[in-house]
């Protein structure tokens, strides 16, 4: 396959049209086309290893993000079933820890309690 790197990915031309390496791998283990909205997540954020073991094709892009947030928390060395990444302290807490929004993917508030505590005092200071 002639391929190039297009911004983070591999890419290359079929038929005229130019496209992401990876969802042509995919396509190939699946052995049909992807289906509308699947997005193709690389195991190890390395867009560029198009490694089989490396790409997990992902039904939607709210699955892929899922799996992203997951990874995220995993790093960091928690638990994604019962911890979860605060956007506030950049690190993670117990979900127990977050004020309730139901407006979120997960029903809870991006940042930790104490992060909004924090937040809003100094949105007073100021
Ligand atoms: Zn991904
Ligand atoms: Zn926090």
């Amino acid at each position: 396959m002639n391929q190039h790197i297009s911004g983070l990915y591999w890419a290359t031309r079929v038929g005229g049209k130019r496209k992401k390496v990876h969802r042509i791998i995919a396509e190939k283990a699946l052995g049909k086309p992807l289906p509308s909205g699947a997005q193709v997540h690389h195991v190890d954020e390395d867009k560029l290893n198009n490694s089989n073991s490396n790409l997990v094709i992902c039904p939607n892009e709210e699955y892929h993000q899922l799996i992203h947030r997951r990874t995220k928390v995993y790093d960091l060395g928690g638990d994604p079933n019962k911890d979860k990444w605060c956007n506030y302290h950049n690190t993670v807490h117990s979900k127990g820890e977050f004020g309730k929004d139901k407006s979120r993917w997960d029903g809870l508030n991006k940042m930790c309690r104490t992060a909004q505590n924090e937040y809003q005092q100094e949105r007073r200071a100021t």
